[in-house]
């Protein structure tokens, strides 16, 4: 079992590495893999109501007969369900999905303009009764956190970005730490897409690791939280050994030399889900 754990703002403790299930397909797939992941150590898993897999989810977790309080687990609200009602509602639908009586984070998982004020207030309304031990929000930049500083009771506790090599989120980093806010990142591994890198590679052949563990490794020393997504067991098992090798300080300053601002989804200041 994986122990390492990041403290939130408010005390909770989210584990370093979790496991993403984004286009992991709902039903028997969905369990068996969350099933992989338990056994491979993993405690923590970030589903979204957007992905379709909830069930799967909860499924997996009834099986694994893991008392609730050693699992840690994430789901978001999606863009539909935003406004104060939609989203307890969503919440609602969430928790029924996942068998649960309560959640460890719940996100919102885009700020859509003139939307995200209403739920952040539900979100509110969820963490002070208990149902959720830590709230936050996801790519959300800084205007879009200043909007919610402007107007909470409780500050956003975790802000899931894309983060990988080529998108190293140097700001965005700096500003959430200066805010207590625990950057986790998405697409950690680039989809593969950084693992031709020869500065990679190299540093894979030195390490005696493979590039997918020498870029998650990369985020657990910047402080980052990270939840690559698999479904394949050898890799599920791969992706988690991370935690017995350092990164010298020089490699990891190669590897920061990558950053060339490139996205994989969509920028958050600037984008729409009409297309
Ligand atoms: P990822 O960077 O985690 O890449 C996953 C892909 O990389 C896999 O499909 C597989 O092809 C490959 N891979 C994984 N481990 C490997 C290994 N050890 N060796 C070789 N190849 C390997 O991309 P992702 O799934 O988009 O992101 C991870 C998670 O982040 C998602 O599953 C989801 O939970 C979350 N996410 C959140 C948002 C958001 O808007 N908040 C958006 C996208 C993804």
């Amino acid at each position: 079992i994986n122990r390492e754990t990041y403290k939130l703002g408010n005390g909770v403790e989210i584990p370093i590495i979790g496991l993403g299930v984004y286009r992991v397909e709902e039903g028997d797939q969905m369990k068996q893999v969350v099933l992989s992941a338990i056994e491979a150590g993993y405690r923590h898993i970030d589903t979204a109501a957007f992905y379709g897999n909830e069930k799967g989810v909860g499924e997996a977790i009834k099986a694994s007969g893991l008392p609730r309080e050693e699992l840690f687990i994430t789901t978001k609200v999606w863009n539909d369900d935003l406004g104060f009602e939609e989203t307890l509602n969503a919440f609602n639908k969430s928790l029924w999905n996942l068998g649960l009586d309560y959640l460890d984070l719940y996100l919102i998982h885009w700020p859509i303009e003139g939307k995200y004020t209403e739920s952040w207030r539900a979100f509110e309304k969820l963490y002070e009764e208990g149902k959720v031990k830590a709230i936050g929000v996801s790519n959300f930049h800084q205007q879009h956190l200043e909007e919610i500083f402007a107007m909470c009771r409780v500050k956003p506790m975790v802000n899931q970005l894309e983060y990988h090599p080529y998108l190293a989120q140097r700001e965005m980093r700096a500003y959430c730490e200066a805010q207590d806010i625990q950057l986790e990142a998405w697409a950690p591994l680039n989809r593969g897409g950084v693992f031709k890198e020869p500065i990679i590679q190299e540093l894979a052949g030195k390490y005696d690791k493979t590039p997918a563990q020498i870029i998650l490794r990369w985020d657990v020393q910047n402080g980052v939280s990270t939840i690559p997504k698999s479904a394949t067991p050898s890799r599920i098992v791969e992706n988690i050994d991370i935690f017995d090798f350092k990164i010298s300080d020089e490699d990891m300053k190669r590897i920061d030399a990558l950053d060339r601002n490139q996205r994989i989804g969509k920028n958050p200041d600037n984008f729409s889900f009409d297309e």
